[in-house]
């Protein structure tokens, strides 16, 4: 069993939803656990609606491009249409992290280049995965987030 981390965004329609989805896709049967949701203001300069973001730990026995076939099955499910690049969209499913595995291929690269300077990745992640979203980290990332709840309480 390895463990990954994801993060899960969603700012299009049914947003609680959509992130439900996306964990019950994304973990199948396999342990795991679920931050709280936090709400973001968008980034990228696009018009358009907060994101709900949370962070996944999964212990699971998929390869890691197992994982993003998941990942990418998640966001087909809830039918996320691809527009503008940081645009709004249903579903974003990221791989984050993988422990004791790198890549630099653009179709997955892991650690995600990304994360460290988003709040609303390493803020939900410190929750779960607290060794690799330390203190130092959550006080270098940039941006406001605001947690709403558990996925449960804003269902
Ligand atoms: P960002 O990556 O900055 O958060 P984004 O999530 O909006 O941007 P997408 O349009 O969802 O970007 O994805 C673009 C491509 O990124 C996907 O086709 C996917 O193959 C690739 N990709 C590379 N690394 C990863 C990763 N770690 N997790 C998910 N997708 C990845
Ligand atoms: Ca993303
Ligand atoms: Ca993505």
């Amino acid at each position: 069993m390895t463990r990954a981390l994801l993060s899960l965004g969603s700012n299009l329609g049914d947003r609680g939803e959509h992130l439900r989805l996306g964990v019950a896709i994304v973990a199948g049967e396999e342990p795991h656990r679920i931050s709280r949701v936090y709400r973001t203001a968008p980034v990228g300069g696009v018009e358009q609606d907060d994101f709900w973001n949370l962070a996944l730990a999964l212990e699971t026995e998929a390869s890691p491009v197992a994982l993003l076939e998941r990942a990418r099955a998640a966001e087909s499910a809830a039918r996320r249409v691809r527009t503008v690049r940081w645009g709004p969209r249903t579903l974003d499913v990221d791989i984050l992290w993988i422990d004791g595995y790198a890549s630099d291929d653009p179709e997955l690269t892991v650690p995600h280049p990304r994360m460290w300077e988003r709040a609303f990745v390493v803020v939900p992640l410190a929750e779960i995965a607290p060794d690799v979203a330390t203190p130092e980290r959550v006080a270098a990332a940039g941006g406001e987030v605001s947690a709403l709840g558990t996925l449960s309480e804003v269902l």
